[in-house]
């Protein structure tokens, strides 16, 4: 075990993460800045979301909804803008309504139907993704590609949602070849439904995590979501 002085600062590690995305920007000929960061903070305590805060990160993502008010509530004065990633009950959903700025991972048209009621009129639209299960893993939740368009049609119109984009979330392959052949494939469908629907605000691809953001970046990602790499290993209560 290193001892907690050999261990990377947050600040240092976010350094890092910003590094290889400009890094991987340039080596894909994209413009600077293109690509946004969003610090998953999930089973971390607020205290480290406001030392991420305080090296200059704004976008924060979160699982369990639960989890997520509580340090939203604590780290309200920040101006912080915090992004529901996980899979979402219906029960759930007046509080992502209340207190989230965006919904990454709709994929049920009764659950838009709920969050366009219950988003408070004073607030901006909720900004939303659909969540695309591209390869078809069994566990996770996302829509299949073929329902995606009829599915964002539904949503578009819907008060108090504006629709952003797609969330992709590949099987863990360890082949880079794999990664990025439903990267691509996730890429492609963004631009077909972004042609479909012409949305001017069509411009959200959040797709790579820690270990494969360079593969996404490569094939078109605007949004890449870092958890490990910023905050360290996950451990989840038993
Ligand atoms: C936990 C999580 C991440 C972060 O994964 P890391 O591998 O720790 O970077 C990204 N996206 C979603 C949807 C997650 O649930």
């Amino acid at each position: 075990m290193p001892d907690s002085d050999s261990l990377p600062s947050i600040a240092a590690a976010l350094a890092q993460v910003r590094q290889r995305i400009a890094d991987a920007e340039q080596a894909a000929g994209r413009a600077p800045g293109s690509v946004r960061l969003l610090a998953v903070s999930k089973t971390f305590p607020a205290e480290a979301v406001s030392e991420a805060a305080a090296a200059g990160q704004i976008a924060f993502g979160e699982n369990y909804v639960q989890e997520a008010v509580a340090k939203i509530e604590a780290l309200q004065s920040l101006g912080l803008e915090w992004h529901c990633i996980g899979p979402l009950q219906s029960r759930k959903s007046g509080q992502v309504a209340t207190h989230f700025d965006w919904l990454q991972s709709l994929d049920r048209l009764d659950i838009a139907q709920r969050l366009s009621r219950q988003r408070p009129a004073d607030k901006a639209p909720l900004q939303i993704c659909l969540q695309v299960n591209m390869d078809g893993g069994a566990t996770k939740s996302g829509l299949a590609p073929e329902q995606a368009l009829e599915f964002a049609r539904a949503v578009r119109d819907l008060p108090g949602l504006q629709l952003r984009g797609l969330m992709s979330i590949p099987e863990p392959y360890g082949d880079p070849q794999q990664t990025l052949q439903v990267h691509r494939q996730t890429k492609a469908l963004f631009d077909e439904l972004g042609a479909s629907l012409a949305l001017p605000q069509w411009d959200t691809l959040s797709m790579g995590m820690s270990g494969d953001l360079e593969l996404a970046i490569a094939t078109g990602s605007t949004m890449v979501r870092a958890g490990t790499a910023i905050f360290g290993q996950r451990s989840y209560p038993a």
